[in-house]
């Protein structure tokens, strides 16, 4: 406890050194009063003025153009009803320097119960006002901004998203805002993907790459997107900013070129490049995995007179009807190719007499064709089975052999080429 007179001189130091501004007027509101019968040094400082230039002086002194009226006229009210009072306008230094200051009034009463004193704290918030004009200025900006914007805190909640990341997305900033970026998570990419984002991030480096996401209604869409920590001052992470690109247009046309290069055009089977792929990826899981690998080689049989009597475009319809079937009766895990004109080759992840089974079936299935104008078409096939040590070439030459010779053996029929 404070003794004596102790309390009054501390309370004086104390408002002395108040960082705020304070201010004492009398009471009396008669007379073009109150007037200022104390003010502190920080009050000195905000407004420019002496001490000895404010005693006795109506506050009346700090007001201007840009003074707000209806402000001023509810304080006189407030001094009026001896309340409470809170609010804020434009003042004027000495040197005619407009502030903006927040100020609060409290009516202080005698022993008789009326009012000796108003006793006010006030202060500048002419920087703040700045400030918050400054960041409306920047959030207008990244508002117009066509790309989506998004910024979370160190620990990554959204803390703020611009307008394009509302359209895009679907979702309004007051729905993500405290979210982790992750809810728009499509789930398509790996959970090495984002281990790598967080390491990369974690290590005050940029992480860029393409996000397969997903928006409020479910549906996907690519971005092109460039995560990045913002440090302070001494290199502590506060935000992260991610700035992305909408590609779906862009990926949606890879798409096309890749399909053009992988598919077929007449057929929809895989092109010869394509299934040469097919074909490495199926002996990599064959040696990986052990699991046997077979081939099936068909060529239509007498496919020159096809055309030769029923022109080239009759032609093409069999080659595609004959697609078709290969299409029906292969397990889709078994990528089909259109290995040549009239040739298909087909990779079965089983052993020959699987295989075989299959280009049995396929013969049957091709043999039941009929064209309204070509009439019956036959397949010959070739089968071979991998045999350990084997190349893909000399696994394609048994089978191209088998082929042949059941072309020799009168066609319409299927052979397996047996090991050398
Ligand atoms: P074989 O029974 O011995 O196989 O006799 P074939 O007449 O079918 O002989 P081969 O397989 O060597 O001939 C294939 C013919 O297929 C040659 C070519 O004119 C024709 N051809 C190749 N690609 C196409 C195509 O895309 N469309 C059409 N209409 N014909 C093609
Ligand atoms: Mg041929
Ligand atoms: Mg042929």
């Amino acid at each position: 406890m404070l003794e004596g007179d102790e309390a009054p001189r501390l309370i004086d130091a104390v408002t002395e050194q108040a960082y705020n501004a304070v201010l004492i007027t009398d009471g009396d509101l008669t007379n073009g009063g109150p007037f200022i019968v104390y003010c502190n040094p920080a009050f000195c400082r905000m407004s420019g003025y002496e001490r000895s230039e404010l005693l006795g002086r109506s506050p009346r002194l700090l007001q201007g153009p840009d003074t707000d009226r209806a402000v001023i006229e509810s304080l006189r009210r407030g001094l009026e009803e001896q309340v409470f009072w809170e609010g804020s306008t434009v003042n004027y230094r000495k040197d005619g320097r407009p502030y903006v200051v927040n100020w609060s009034i409290s009516p202080v009463f005698g022993d008789d119960g009326r009012v000796t004193h108003f006793v006010s704290m006030q202060q500048d918030i002419t920087s703040r006002i700045q400030a918050e004009a400054e960041r409306d200025m920047l959030i207008q900006a990244l508002n117009q901004a066509h790309d989506p914007i998004l910024v979370t805190d160190r620990d990554a909640r959204i803390v703020f998203a611009n307008a394009a990341f509302e359209a895009l997305t679907g979702y309004r900033f007051e729905e993500v805002k405290g979210h982790t970026p992750a809810l728009l998570g499509s789930g398509e990419q790996s959970p090495d993907f984002y281990r790598k984002m967080w390491q990369t991030l974690e290590n005050n480096r940029p992480f860029q790459a393409r996000f397969i996401n997903q928006r409020k209604d479910g549906s996907r869409y690519f971005v092109e997107q460039s995560i990045a920590p913002v440090l302070d001052d001494i290199g502590r992470r506060t935000h992260f900013i991610s700035t992305s690109w909408h590609v779906d247009e862009l990926v949606e046309r890879e798409r096309v070129l890749h399909s053009m290069a992988t598919e077929d055009k007449l057929t929809g089977l895989l092109t010869r490049r394509a299934g040469d792929d097919a074909l490495h990826g199926a002996l990599h899981a064959h040696l990986i995995g052990g699991e046997p690998l077979s081939v099936v080689i068909c060529d239509i049989d007498h496919f020159k007179t096809v055309n030769d009597r029923f022109g080239h475009l009759a032609g093409d319809r069999i080659i595609q009807q004959v697609a078709k079937v290969i299409h029906q009766q292969v397990r889709a895990s078994d990528p089909a190719i259109r290995w040549g004109g009239e040739e298909f080759l087909i990779v079965v992840r089983a052993n020959s007499a699987v295989a075989m089974g299959l280009a049995e079936r396929l013969r049957k299935a091709v043999e039941q064709l009929r064209d309204a104008e070509v009439g019956q078409v036959t397949l010959s096939l070739g089968v071979a089975e991998m045999l350990p040590g084997e190349s893909i070439e000399q696994l394609l030459g048994r089978a191209d052999g088998a082929l042949y010779r059941a072309k020799r053996s009168g066609r319409n029929c299927a052979i397996s080429g047996a090991g050398n």
